[in-house]
């Protein structure tokens, strides 16, 4: 039988802990698991204060929609007050970016660390293209790199009328 050690310390487990495919003894695991959700929560939080940052710069004079024009500057006072936005509400403001308000949200990223110099370019490379085929390349990419802790809510859009 072979042993199994903590991933941080390397101690040598008799009663080892699974979290994120990997193991840990119990104090490690406290450790490891806080300072992991915490970095995760400052990753949302810059992710939401991006998101909103697009809604602020967001042209609306040819938004007719009463769902979007009720819920845009909501969405913006919620994210004012809390600091942060529930996940259901970024998945529909994210939802109801544009090409050009999707830009300013990857520059807003890119300055608070978000994304990377790499992720940076070639998603700005993609948005300057035309075609729905990579915007929502584009779509996709930015919603896998947001899966955190389990809680990727979806939403329909026939479930919130938009
Ligand atoms: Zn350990």
């Amino acid at each position: 039988m072979s042993t199994i050690n903590c991933d941080r310390c390397g101690r040598e487990l008799s009663h080892p802990v699974r979290y994120r495919e990997k193991y840990y003894g119990s104090r490690c695991y406290q450790i490891v698991k806080n300072r992991t959700e915490a970095n995760e929560e400052n990753e949302y939080r810059d992710r939401c204060h991006a998101l909103v940052k697009a809604l602020k710069e967001k042209d609306m004079s040819n938004i007719t929609n009463n769902f979007k024009l009720d819920f845009i500057p909501s969405v913006i006072g919620y994210y004012e007050k809390n600091g942060r936005l529930t996940e259901k509400q970024y998945e529909v403001a994210y939802d109801m970016l544009n090409q050009k308000d999707w830009r300013v949200m990857t520059r807003e990223s890119y300055r608070l660390g978000v994304i990377d110099q790499i992720d940076f370019y070639s998603l700005m490379a993609l948005n300057s293209r035309t075609g729905s085929q990579k915007w929502e390349q584009w779509r996709q990419k930015d919603k896998e790199a947001r899966k955190f802790k389990g809680n990727n809510a979806q939403v329909s859009k026939d479930e919130l009328k938009v």
